[in-house]
């Protein structure tokens, strides 16, 4: 996208920029940084986050009519708990991740899908193609039925192909990453994250009176 920055003025006030940091992943109204610039109706300015261990920089481009944020850079990435993900998955997924949030769409789909070769590949899971290799691993993990069926709506996995074909690609718009990029997140919370939170769980038990017994005299 490209604005072009003929006749720039000094905005008349300084806009509020409500939005969730980048750097820190926290909401916030940002921080104004020198002096924002009008032009053709877009007011281009710099922020900083206001937590203070971030204090993390802004760009943004907004629509001075409508008050929407047209484009903020770093772009805002989708959140997603990082913990016990393998750094192979981790680096895999986080490419999908800047893809989308940077609008390459097409990208951010071979991304997912390389993300989920891996989660397979990690786990052992077997099959022709990626949507049986996801099926198999859905039939060992704790995950909802329903979340493991209704992933065959997703184009991306091509279920009927051991490679899906790029024209495939093509068709695969913003919606479609979207919800592939949340059924993605729910597989690595299954696969990684309930065992720990579990583990967790287990380790605030308190001994019972018929365990200390058990431990006592058994
Ligand atoms: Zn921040």
């Amino acid at each position: 996208m490209i604005f072009k920055l003929a006749g720039t003025t000094q905005a008349t006030n300084a806009h509020r920029i409500s939005t969730r940091c980048p750097h820190c992943g926290h909401n916030g109204t940002f921080e104004l940084i020198g002096t924002d610039m009008a032009n053709q109706g877009r007011i281009f300015g710099l922020r900083r986050c206001p937590n203070e261990r971030c204090l993390g920089h802004l760009f943004f481009v907004k629509d001075s009519n409508s008050g929407n944020i047209l484009i903020t850079y770093p772009s805002d990435t989708i959140p997603f708990d990082k913990e016990n993900i393998p750094e192979k998955i981790l680096n895999a997924f986080e490419e999908a991740i800047v893809s989308h949030s940077n609008n390459c769409f097409i990208a951010s789909a071979i991304m997912i899908r390389k993300t989920l070769e891996e989660i397979c590949v990690d786990r052992g899971a077997t099959g022709r193609n990626l949507y049986q290799r996801l099926q198999d691993l859905g039939s060992r993990i704790v995950i909802p039925r329903e979340l493991i069926e209704g992933m065959q709506e997703l184009r991306l996995l091509g279920n009927d192909a051991a490679h899906i074909e790029s024209n495939t690609f093509n068709e695969i718009g913003k919606d479609e990453v979207e919800i592939s990029i949340e059924f993605t997140k729910e597989i690595l919370k299954a696969v990684y994250q309930y065992e720990s939170l579990l583990g967790k769980l287990r380790s605030l038990k308190r001994p019972t009176a018929e365990n200390n017994f058990s431990r006592t005299f058994l």
